[in-house]
């Protein structure tokens, strides 16, 4: 058979100026989340990473604080959607260690999972079905998303919205 050049891909870009817009983009997101998925987050340290999973949570109706997992690589939350788990994998020396932390069943169990640094997990994370880079822009950050499943294109159509 043959294949196509390219692949459709749902890929959409948002300019957000200020931790506000950041918080609110993620309240967005998280309102259209209906099924299970994985989203990675690549980005500096410091380019918002950990304020857009806040956004998110608070938009699946988190009360509380949102810790940065950092130093405990994973952070719970039971909401409404279901598990919740946030990770941030920057400190993780060897990808090895997500096996004996025991990845496999929190993705097994989870609604969502959130993950910073997946880059540092590489060959341990599958595909997300959402990815997302975070980057300077003139004033504030750029957010990049990218749908590499059903769920995850249908989710950044919906964020786009009709008309774009
Ligand atoms: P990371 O998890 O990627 O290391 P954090 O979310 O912990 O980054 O920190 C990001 C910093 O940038 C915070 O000080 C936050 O207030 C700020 N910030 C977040 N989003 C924006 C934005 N869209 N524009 C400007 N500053 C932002
Ligand atoms: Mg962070």
């Amino acid at each position: 058979m043959i294949k196509p050049m390219t692949k459709m891909l749902a890929t959409a870009t948002f300019d957000l100026s200020n931790e506000a817009e950041m918080l609110g983009f993620g309240n967005d997101l998280a309102r259209l989340i209906k099924n299970p998925m994985i989203m990675t987050m690549q980005g500096d340290l410091g380019a918002g990473k950990t304020t857009l999973s806040r956004g998110i949570l608070q938009g699946l109706g988190h009360k509380g604080n949102v810790k940065s997992p950092t130093y405990t690589l994973v952070e719970p939350y039971q909401l409404t959607l279901g598990a919740v788990y946030h990770f941030d994998l920057y400190r993780m020396v060897d990808p090895e260690e997500l096996e004996y932390m025991g990845f496999a069943d929190y993705l097994l169990d989870a609604a969502l999972c959130l993950i910073e640094w997946p880059e540092r997990g590489e060959g341990f994370i599958p595909v997300a079905d959402i990815s997302i880079s975070i980057g300077d822009a003139n004033i504030g950050r750029c957010v990049t998303l990218q749908g590499h499943s059903n769920v995850g294109r249908q989710l950044v159509e919906k964020i786009v919205g009709p008309g774009v």
